[in-house]
C-alpha cells in the first residue's frame, strides 16, 4: 500500500467517474418508470453507493474489466428482475449482489493462479459459468421483447404442460427462426466476451483472504437464500410447488375413487344423457353464431334455427390458461371462495358420487397418468379414452377432432338407459391454427378483405385464416356429436363451452400477462333435446333469460351439478346459470387470479355498453360512433351493444356503397351493412353520401326508397350531404330526415379570422337554404359550435335540429364521461346526435 500521493491522486481520478456511471445507472434501472414498481429512493441509494464503492475498487486493484462486467450483470438482473416480477424486494437485491460479489471475487482469484496447472481448465469453466449467468436474464428479456410481456409464473406452468412439440409449433408461430438466431448471436458474442475477461494479474495476500472471504459469503447466501432469485431459481421453485399440489390432489382422487361414499349425491335423473364438450381457445368472436362477418359456424347456425340451441352471449373465462380455468371450472374452488383446486370435489366426483356412468374423451396431451390437474380430473371417469396416442417427448395432434366422433358413438350405444355423463377434451382451435383442420376445411384462404377487415388489417393474413378454418371445422365436430345425441331420443343435454379464447385479430395468444379482453371471449351453448324440454323448463327458461347475463366459467361446477339433476349440499344455485336464483351479474367477475375484473371500465364489452345506455338512456342513440365502413367494425358496434353508427356512402351504379374515398370504391353495401345488423335491433344510423348531386339525386332517392321498404329506414336514418341544391328537397318529401353539412374550412377561416361580416353572411346563406332543402338538420363539426349558436341559431326555424361529431374524443378514453359532461354542447338539447371516434382493428 506504498502509493505515492501523486499515483493515488491519479487513481482516484479515473475511479470515480466510474463510481459515479453506478451512481446514475442504478438508479435508472430502479426507478425507470416501466411498468412495475419502483424501488424506494433509500434502498436505491444504498445499492448504488456499494456498486460505485465495487467499481473504484476494482479500478484501482486493476481488475476493472471484470469488475465493469460483473457490474452490467448486476444491471441486467435487476432489470429483469423488476420487468419479470413487478417489484425487486430487498432480500433479492441482496442476494443477487450477494452472488454477483461472489462470482467477482472468484475471478479475481482466478486471475491470480498464474502458476496452477488448471488455471485454463478453471477460466474457462468461469466463462461458462458467465454465460450462463446471462443466458438467464436475456431468455426473460427476449421473452419480453417478443411477447411484450415477462415470463411468470403462468408461463411457467404452460412450459410445464407443454411437451416439446407444442412448444415448437408455439415457436414456428409466434416467433419465427430469424428471431430465434439473431439471440443466439447475442448469446455467442457474450460468450466470446467471457472468455476474454480475466487477465493475470498479482495480488497482495490480503487481497486474496479478502476476495475468498467475500466469495465464500456470497455464495452462501446464495446457496442459502435460492426462493429470492427468482430468476435463476423461480421456475424450480414452482415446479415444486406444482409438484406438491399434483401430489395432494393425485391422493384425494385416489381416496375418492376408493370410497365412493366420499361425497353425498344423488339424482332425480332417469335414462339422461348430458355431454360437456370443452374446447381449446375459441374466441367466439370468430364464431358466425356470435356475429363474425364470415361464415364459420354453418351447422351450429342450423340447429340454432331449430330452437333447441341457446347461445349465451356474455360468458367469459376466469383465466387465460388452459389449467388454471379448467381446474376452476371443473371443480368447486373459484377465485373468491378460497378453495384450492386440489382440495376440492370434482364434477367427476359429484357425477360419481350420483350414480352416473362417466366418460371422458379426450384429443388434447395426456401425457402419463396423473401429471396435470386435467388429467387427474379426467382419471377420475369410469371410462378415458385418450386418441392423442402419441404421447411423450414427441406428441403431437396426429388425428383430427373428428377422432372422438367414433369414441362417443361407441359410449352412446352403451347402457342407453343409464344416467350417462360424458367429458369430451378437443384440441379445438389452439395453436398452430394452420394444423387444426383436415385441408378440405381451407376455406379462408384469399387476403383478408378490406370489405370485413378494414383496411389495417386487409391483406394477406395466414393466422386469421387458418384460424377461421379451425372454427369451421370445429362447428362440424361440435354439430355432430349434437347429431349423434340427437339420434338417441333420450332427455339429453349438449354445453359446449372454450377453456379460454386467443386474441386472434392481436396476433397475442392467450398469455395471462399481455392479457386482453378478447382472451376470455367464450362462446357457451346449450342443447337440448326435444325429450329434454318438457322435463326441464324451469331450467330451459332460467338459461334463456340469462343470455345477457355475465357468467364466468369457473362457475361451471354448480351449472353441471344442476344439468346433470345432482341434489347436494355443494351445489349452489346461485352459480348455476341455468338456475333462476342464478347471481352472475354481481359475484364471480373476477379474471386472472383477481387482476382483472369483467365489469372493469378496462372491458370494452362492459364498459362501451355501460357509456351507450348511460347517454342514450333518454334519447336513442345520441351518442353514436364515427366511420363504421366495415362489417368488421359493425360487429364491434354490435359486440359493445351500441345504439347506432354512422357510415359513408358513394351512390355509384345504382347502389350506395361503403366508402370514404370517393377514388377507391369498396364493394361493401349499405344493403350489406343492413342485412349485418341485429335482428330485432332497431338500429339509428348517420349515413353521410359523399356525393349527393343533381346527377344521383333521383338514383338514389329511389335506391334508398327501395331499402326503406325493405328495412324501415325513414324512421331512423339521418341522410347527411354538402349538396346546395334545392332538389335534396326530394329527399325531404319522400319521408327522410335530411342534413346539410356544413363547409368545414371555409366556416372555421371566417371563425379564426373574425370575420363578423362573413360569420353573417354564411349564416344567411345557410338559413336560405334550410327553407328550400327543407332541412330537419344541420350538422357540423364540433368546433363550427360557436358559429351555430351565434349566427345560425337565430335564423334558423326552431324545428331544425342538430348532429355534430368531435373526433379528438374517444369511446377508449380513460375519464370520455367527465370530458363529455365538461363540454358547453352536451346539455344541448338541440344536439340529437354526437358522433365519437371508436377504436377498432377493423378501421376502414
Ligand atoms: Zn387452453
Amino acid at each position: 500500500m506504498n502509493f505515492p500521493k501523486e499515483q493515488f491522486f491519479n487513481l482516484l481520478k479515473q475511479g470515480v467517474p466510474w463510481g459515479l456511471l453506478a451512481l446514475v445507472i442504478l438508479p435508472i434501472i430502479f426507478l425507470a418508470p416501466i411498468e412495475a414498481q419502483q424501488v424506494s429512493l433509500l434502498k436505491t441509494f444504498l445499492f448504488s453507493v456499494v456498486w460505485a464503492t465495487v467499481l473504484i475498487v476494482a479500478k484501482f486493484g486493476r481488475f476493472f474489466a471484470l469488475g465493469l462486467k460483473i457490474f452490467t450483470l448486476f444491471c441486467v438482473i435487476a432489470f429483469t428482475h423488476r420487468l419479470t416480477f413487478y417489484d425487486v424486494p430487498f432480500v433479492s437485491m441482496l442476494t443477487y449482489t450477494a452472488g454477483c460479489l461472489a462470482v467477482l471475487s472468484g475471478g479475481f482469484l482466478l486471475s491470480n493462479m498464474k502458476r496452477a496447472p488448471w488455471r485454463h481448465f478453471l477460466k474457462t469453466a468461469y466463462s461458462v459459468v458467465l454465460i450462463f449467468l446471462f443466458a438467464v436474464p436475456f431468455i426473460y428479456l427476449g421473452h419480453y421483447l417478443l411477447f411484450d410481456s415477462p415470463l411468470n409464473s403462468d408461463a411457467y406452468l404452460a412450459l410445464l404442460d407443454t411437451n416439446v412439440n407444442e412448444a415448437f409449433e408455439y415457436i414456428t408461430q409466434f416467433i419465427g427462426f430469424g428471431v430465434l438466431l439473431s439471440g443466439f448471436i447475442v448469446l455467442l458474442m457474450i460468450f466470446i466476451g467471457c472468455l476474454y475477461t480475466l487477465t493475470d494479474r498479482r495480488g497482495h495476500k490480503w487481497q486474496i483472504m479478502l476476495a475468498t472471504l467475500i466469495m465464500l459469503v456470497g455464495t452462501i447466501r446464495v446457496v442459502d437464500q435460492p426462493d429470492t432469485i427468482d430468476l435463476y431459481a423461480g421456475f424450480w421453485v414452482y415446479k415444486q410447488q406444482y409438484a406438491n399440489e399434483l401430489e395432494k390432489f393425485r391422493e384425494m382422487q385416489k381416496d375418492a375413487s376408493e370410497h365412493k361414499k366420499t361425497y353425498q349425491a344423488t339424482t332425480g335423473a332417469q335414462g339422461e344423457t348430458h355431454i360437456l364438450i370443452i374446447g381449446e381457445s375459441l374466441n367466439k368472436y370468430h364464431m358466425g353464431l356470435y356475429g363474425y362477418p364470415r361464415d364459420t359456424t354453418p351447422r351450429l347456425n342450423e340447429i340454432e334455427d331449430t330452437g333447441n340451441l341457446i347461445v349465451l352471449n356474455k360468458a367469459f373465462s376466469s383465466h387465460t390458461h388452459t389449467v388454471q380455468t379448467l381446474t376452476l371450472a371443473l371443480t368447486s374452488a373459484t377465485q373468491s371462495n378460497s378453495q384450492k383446486y386440489y382440495t376440492s370435489p370434482t364434477i367427476m366426483d359429484m357425477a360419481e358420487a350420483a350414480g352416473y356412468e362417466t366418460s371422458w374423451l379426450t384429443n388434447q396431451v395426456m401425457m402419463g397418468s396423473w401429471d396435470s390437474p386435467i388429467s387427474i380430473i379426467a382419471l377420475g371417469a369410469d371410462t378415458v379414452k385418450k386418441y392423442n396416442t402419441n404421447i411423450g417427448e414427441h406428441a403431437k395432434t396426429n388425428d383430427f377432432d373428428d377422432v372422438v366422433l367414433g369414441g362417443i358413438d361407441e359410449v352412446l350405444k352403451s347402457a342407453p338407459n343409464n344416467n350417462r355423463f360424458i367429458v369430451v377434451h378437443l384440441m379445438g382451435n389452439h395453436g398452430d391454427y394452420c394444423l387444426r383442420y383436415p385441408t378440405d376445411y381451407n376455406k379462408f384462404h384469399e387476403d383478408l378483405s378490406p370489405e370485413i377487415f378494414g383496411e389495417k388489417l386487409a391483406g394477406g393474413n395466414k393466422q386469421i385464416n387458418c384460424y377461421d378454418n379451425s372454427v369451421a371445422f370445429n362447428d362440424y365436430v361440435v354439430s355432430s356429436v349434437i347429431n349423434q345425441l340427437d339420434a338417441t331420443n333420450h332427455p339429453a343435454t349438449l354445453t359446449y363451452l372454450s377453456d379460454h379464447a386467443d386474441d386472434v385479430v392481436n396476433g397475442r395468444g392467450h398469455n395471462s400477462s399481455n392479457f386482453s379482453y378478447d382472451m376470455t371471449a367464450i362462446p357457451f351453448l346449450v342443447w337440448t333435446s326435444d325429450e329434454y324440454i318438457p322435463l326441464y323448463k324451469e331450467r330451459i327458461d332460467a338459461l334463456r333469460s340469462n343470455t345477457e347475463t355475465p357468467y364466468a366459467n369457473e362457475q361451471l361446477f354448480h351449472y353441471i351439478m344442476g344439468d346433470l339433476g345432482i341434489v347436494s349440499s355443494l351445489y349452489d344455485p346461485s352459480q348455476d346459470i341455468a338456475s333462476k336464483l342464478y347471481r352472475g351479474d354481481k359475484n364471480n367477475l373476477d379474471i386472472v387470479h383477481k387482476k382483472h375484473q369483467w365489469n372493469s371500465a378496462e372491458n370494452p364489452v362492459y364498459e362501451y355498453a355501460r357509456l351507450n345506455n348511460k347517454w342514450n338512456d333518454n334519447e336513442h342513440g345520441r351518442v353514436l360512433p364515427h366511420r363504421i365502413n366495415s362489417l368488421g367494425k359493425l360487429m364491434d358496434v354490435r359486440k359493445f351493444g351500441l345504439d347506432g353508427y354512422e357510415t359513408d356512402l358513394i351512390f355509384q351504379d345504382g347502389i350506395f356503397k361503403v366508402s370514404h374515398d370517393r377514388k377507391d370504391v369498396h364493394d361493401l353495401t349499405l344493403e350489406d351493412l343492413l342485412e349485418y345488423e341485429l335482428p330485432g335491433k332497431s338500429m339509428k344510423i348517420w349515413l353521410d353520401v359523399k356525393n349527393l348531386g343533381d346527377k344521383t339525386f333521383e338514383g338514389a332517392l329511389s335506391r334508398l326508397t327501395e331499402l326503406d321498404a325493405a328495412y324501415d329506414l325513414k324512421d331512423r336514418v339521418i341522410v347527411e350531404s354538402s349538396t346546395r341544391s334545392e332538389k335534396f328537397a326530394d329527399f325531404s318529401d319522400a319521408g327522410f330526415h335530411i342534413s346539410y353539412y356544413l363547409p368545414t374550412g371555409h366556416i372555421d377561416d371566417l371563425l379564426e379570422e373574425g370575420d363578423e361580416n362573413g360569420l353573417k353572411t354564411e349564416a344567411q346563406r345557410v338559413a336560405e337554404q334550410a327553407r328550400l332543402q327543407k332541412l330537419s338538420a344541420v350538422s357540423f363539426d364540433i368546433k363550427l359550435y360557436p358559429f351555430v349558436i351565434d349566427y345560425l341559431e337565430s335564423l334558423l326555424s326552431p324545428d331544425i335540429v342538430y348532429h355534430t361529431w368531435d373526433l379528438k374524443k374517444s369511446y377508449e378514453d380513460k375519464d370520455i364521461e367527465a370530458e363529455l359532461d365538461n363540454t358547453d354542447y352536451f346539455s344541448n338539447a338541440r344536439i340529437k346526435t354526437i358522433l365519437l371516434d371508436l377504436p377498432s382493428k377493423f378501421h376502414q
